[in-house]
């Protein structure tokens, strides 16, 4: 934090997603702690009363799997402490005053379970009798959980704001960024995140300019102070002087004059100067993306991130329901490819729908591919949705987090079964649907050209390929500097991708966020990658950067590049390539 000016005071984050916002802030400090209060009418009690019976069943359900664990790990004896726990969920007294309350206050039913249950404890708390302050912590416990799986389901108070905001956040899930009113935030700053958490990511699709990393900036600012947000360089300015708005409002004028000028790119080829064509795509995460693909000038979708459509919803989507999902996008961007990614959730990104449990390591733990083979019925109806929505438009499926041979191999069996039961019910499908691995998994990478005689094409997933093989978390801003895509040991690994994809006469792309890094573009094409799937808003550029360099320079860059030990040496020299050939993008 520094303050430049009287009054005006800069906190420095991380610039995620470009843009300039200008606004009052609504701070909200921790979505899990800060439950909020909002009131409802009369006849949404019933409703209210119903998600109050579906979580205290599902809390219910989570004791009863955690106690069995436990039993099973070690012991009955250790188990009955949940016994305790389960008398919470099945309290009459709480659950009365619950229901009397919601009747009488009118307020969404997390704010008045908390309300209840905090009351309740304080009471048994003051009693002078070990059993009671005993339960005060089982009730605690319970609690949390009641209100977490509450807040899964419900619509968050912050999201639907009326006012035009900018959202300052301890953190913002996927889910919350997926379902905000896109309307009323002009900007999103959060304490913590880094450049390739889904919500950075979110934010870029969704061009709303935004800020992470900020550390504890939640508890510095208050609800309805102005700031200016500056997405570009990651400076959250608060009480901006005039001075500071002048300049501000000269920056956007040329920003303003810039994608003016790319706009003109949008039919022209993604071809490096000596002729290479380099296919460039976008990356999608809900439907209504698909507007910005064609009007950026991009080349289909090479990632649509399908897991979003199922954040923040109450009923799982049938097979019948992705099938229109799917088949609107694919209409839409047809002749062009439709790459649909089979669901990865887990990690940062949890369905209220679905009981993944809590877990320690989350991003290592029951995700993606691992989750659907786990739930093959979940898997098959969405299998089988794309393959009817191949039989009406070009598209291609693409399998999450694959770590080796055999986990592939299950899934096309699962895949060759969805075909059959097509076939017997008469259905028409694209019975040739090209099938790509995403290469995240350094396990995936080192044995590509095992995964290679396999599937029809790779798709590398850097955002996770870097996290697994520098081992740093991707949503932790404190390790954020490991994230280094021109780490040694990350380019062996593209070049080794690379290499077993060609050697099968497979092509293999880049889906991550390395691929919409300009810097890195000549690295990447240097590496003999045919195809870039970016944020929409960046094709523009990317298509400048490809256009701007020769495929001979960039294996050039990339036979040297081979022979660095640094991170830093290989980035500098990524720079001085980028900047000889289209230095004004970088500014
Ligand atoms: C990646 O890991 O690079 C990727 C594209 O997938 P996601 O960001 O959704 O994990
Ligand atoms: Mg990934």
């Amino acid at each position: 934090m520094t303050g430049d000016a009287p009054g005006e005071v800069r906190f420095q984050g991380v610039g995620v997603s470009s843009g300039i916002a200008r606004g009052t802030i609504h701070v909200v400090r921790d979505d899990l702690d800060d439950v909020p209060r909002y009131g409802i009418s009369a006849a949404q009690v019933t409703n209210e009363i119903g998600r109050f019976e579906t979580a205290l069943i599902q809390t219910r359900a989570q004791i009863l799997k955690m106690q069995q664990q436990i039993a099973e790990a070690i012991g009955a004896k250790d188990a009955g402490i949940f016994d305790a726990h389960l008398l919470v969920v099945e309290d009459r007294t709480l659950i009365d005053e619950v229901l009397r309350k919601l009747e009488t206050d009118l307020c969404n039913v997390e704010s008045v379970f908390q309300e209840v249950a905090s009351n309740y404890s304080e009471t048994l708390s003051k009693i002078d009798d070990p059993y009671l302050r005993e339960r005060v912590l089982d009730i605690q416990d319970v609690a949390k959980r009641v209100v977490r799986n509450l807040q899964g389901k419900a619509p968050k108070a912050f999201l639907s704001l009326a006012e035009p905001h900018i959202l300052v956040a301890h953190n913002i899930t996927p889910s919350d960024t997926a379902t905000m009113n896109r309307e009323q935030v002009l900007g999103l700053a959060t304490d913590l995140g880094s450049r390739t958490s889904h919500t950075a990511i979110m934010a870029r699709s969704l061009n709303i300019p935004a800020i992470v990393g900020l550390h504890d900036v939640t508890e510095v600012l208050e609800t309805g102070q102005p700031v200016l947000l500056d997405g570009y360089n990651g400076l959250l300015i608060l009480r901006p002087t005039p001075d500071t708005l002048w300049h501000y409002g000269e920056l956007e004028q040329r920003k303003g004059q810039e994608a003016e000028q790319l706009t003109g790119l949008r039919e022209t080829k993604s071809t490096t100067r000596d002729g290479r064509h380099i296919v460039l795509s976008a990356n999608i995460e809900l439907p209504g993306d698909v507007e910005a693909v064609s009007r950026n000038g991009a080349e289909g979708i090479g990632l649509y991130r399908t897991e979003f459509l199922y954040l923040n919803r109450t009923t799982l989507p049938s097979e019948e329901e992705q099938y229109e999902a799917y088949r609107k996008v694919a209409e839409r961007v047809a002749p062009h490819p439709l790459i649909i990614r089979t669901f990865d959730l887990g990690g940062d990104k949890i369905a209220g729908t679905l009981d993944q449990g809590d877990e320690l390591n989350p991003f290592m733990g029951w995700r993606a591919i691992r989750f659907c083979l786990a739930h093959v019925d979940i898997f098959k109806a969405q299998l089988r949705a794309i393959l009817r929505t191949s039989a009406v438009g070009n598209v291609k499926i693409m399998f999450p987090m694959i770590s080796g041979l055999e986990e592939l191999r299950r899934a096309l069996v699962v895949l060759a079964e969805c075909k059959e039961e097509l076939a017997r019910s008469g259905e028409s499908y694209g019975a040739e649907t090209e099938v790509g691995a995403m290469i995240e998994v350094p396990s995936a990478a080192i044995a590509a050209d095992m995964l290679a005689r396999e599937v029809d094409f790779f798709s590398i997933g850097t955002n996770d390929l870097i996290q697994y093989t520098v081992a740093a978390d991707r949503m932790n801003e404190r390790v954020a500097h490991l994230h280094e895509p021109t780490h040694p040991s990350i380019l062996r690994l593209l070049k080794t991708v690379s290499d077993a994809a060609h050697a099968n006469k497979l092509w293999v792309g880049v889906c991550g966020e390395m691929a919409g890094d300009l810097t890195l573009v000549p690295l990447l094409l240097g590496l003999g990658i045919d195809e870039l799937s970016v944020s929409a808003t960046l094709v523009p550029r990317v298509k400048r950067a490809v256009q701007s360099v020769t495929i001979s320079e960039c294996e050039q860059l990339v036979a040297e590049a081979l022979g660095l030990d640094t991170a830093a040496a290989i980035l500098a020299l990524c720079t001085q390539i980028a900047q000889n050939r289209y230095g004004d993008l970088l500014s």
